[in-house]
């Protein structure tokens, strides 16, 4: 039976982002890294490979797809109510030890993470998602940077049938991955993990990158919503969090900044989980920077007023959410507060259509999309 990382070798095709060195060596620009890869070894992410001097990149096939409330990426301002089709590829470029998505992520790092390959087209995740009754086609579960080169193949097929397209990603890019990206992404959301170099390092990565990379996608103009996920220990101390949410006020104060709640996953099993009274302590940091859009996450009904977005200029409450779920949405067609008519920062639908599903679920019908791994 083939292994897992040849039955991925056989699933690629030649890169877009890279260029060749000396010496039959490559450097790859799809994510921060920037790999330069010697003949026949793979980049840090194992996923991408130089063979005789040409990079090969992951083709032809999804890790998974999940059929979501786009509130759960979380994009509040964004479509809300849309159904948002997720779909990832396999690897990552980071390690996080606490990764909720790591049975896809590290799929070729950790014997222990198993994920079965689909293989399947670009034109067939769409009719999927079309069939579901998705507006919005998402690349996330490994990091979507990684695999771009698919991302755009399937995202021009998406926008072809009309859809809202997406990102959720951890933000180690480059500026020649992110224009690449830019005529084809909406929507991005960056997850944030500290402000801190040093606990990047932890994660393997550094944080100059994605600082860069925030600042870029918001000068670029794709719809920009940024989380953080609250681990106590490690990235909750005032300094952090202030420091944080000041970079990104002195970006925009119109960003969205979601604070969300750990739970013990994967490696990281020390910490004690987020408490709400926790991510409401560092939601505050985050309003006392100037951010104007702050939520708290993870927590249906503990966080009181931090689920729902409230005018910045009139303090009206424009949507009210319990967890995903949409309880009232009054923003008006033109995206304005009906209260006071202050344009309120967003992609808002010209009309709310309700809210098609309040929680994740799989696919039902998923007959195009055929295993590769048994
Ligand atoms: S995607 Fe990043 S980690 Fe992977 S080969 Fe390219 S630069 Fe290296």
């Amino acid at each position: 039976m083939a292994t897992l990382r040849e039955i991925l070798e056989a699933r690629v095709r030649e890169g877009d982002l890279y260029e060749k060195l000396e010496r039959n060596r490559v450097r790859c620009y799809a994510c921060g890294h920037c790999c330069p890869i010697p003949e026949g070894q793979p980049g840090v992410c194992k996923v991408r490979y130089n063979q005789g001097g040409t990079l090969y990149v992951p083709w032809g096939y999804v890790g998974g797809v999940q059929c979501d409330p786009i509130e759960k990426k979380p994009f509040f301002h964004a479509y809300p109510g849309a159904l948002a089709y997720s779909f990832g590829m396999l690897g990552c470029d980071l390690h996080c030890g606490y990764c909720q998505n790591w049975v896809t992520s590290q799929a070729l790092r950790d014997p222990n993470a198993v994920s079965s390959p689909v293989q399947t087209s670009p034109e067939n995740l769409v009719q999927d998602a079309v069939r579901q009754g998705a507006k919005v086609l998402v690349s996330t579960y490994n990091e979507p940077l990684i695999t771009s080169e698919w991302a755009v193949a399937v995202f021009k097929e998406a926008k072809a049938a009309g859809l809202i397209t997406g990102f959720v990603s951890n933000g180690n890019g480059t500026p020649q991955v992110l224009e690449y990206l830019r005529p084809w992404v909406d929507l991005y959301k960056v997850d944030l993990k500290s402000f801190d170099d040093r606990h990047y390092h932890e994660l393997g990565g550094r944080i100059g990158p994605i600082l860069d990379t925030i600042r870029r996608l918001h000068e670029m103009g794709l719809w920009l919503e940024i989380v953080t996920l609250l681990i106590p220990g490690f990235n909750d101390s005032e300094d952090e969090l202030q420091r944080l949410t000041e970079f990104l006020a002195s970006i925009s104060v119109d960003i969205p900044w979601h604070v969300t709640a750990f739970h013990k996953d994967y490696k990281m099993d020390d910490p004690k989980n987020t408490s709400a009274a926790e991510l409401m302590r560092a939601a505050q940091i985050g309003r006392q920077a100037g951010l104007r859009y702050v939520y708290a996450g993870n927590l249906p009904g503990q966080v009181g007023e931090l689920e729902n977005t409230h005018c910045h200029n009139c303090c009206e409450v424009l949507i009210r959410r319990h967890g995903y779920l949409i309880e009232d949405y009054r923003i008006s067609p033109a995206g304005l507060c009906p209260s006071c008519n202050e344009p309120i920062p967003g992609r808002w639908p010209a009309k709310f259509d309700g809210q098609i599903a309040d929680s994740p679920f799989l696919p039902h019908r998923r007959s195009h999309l055929v295993t590769i791994l048994n």
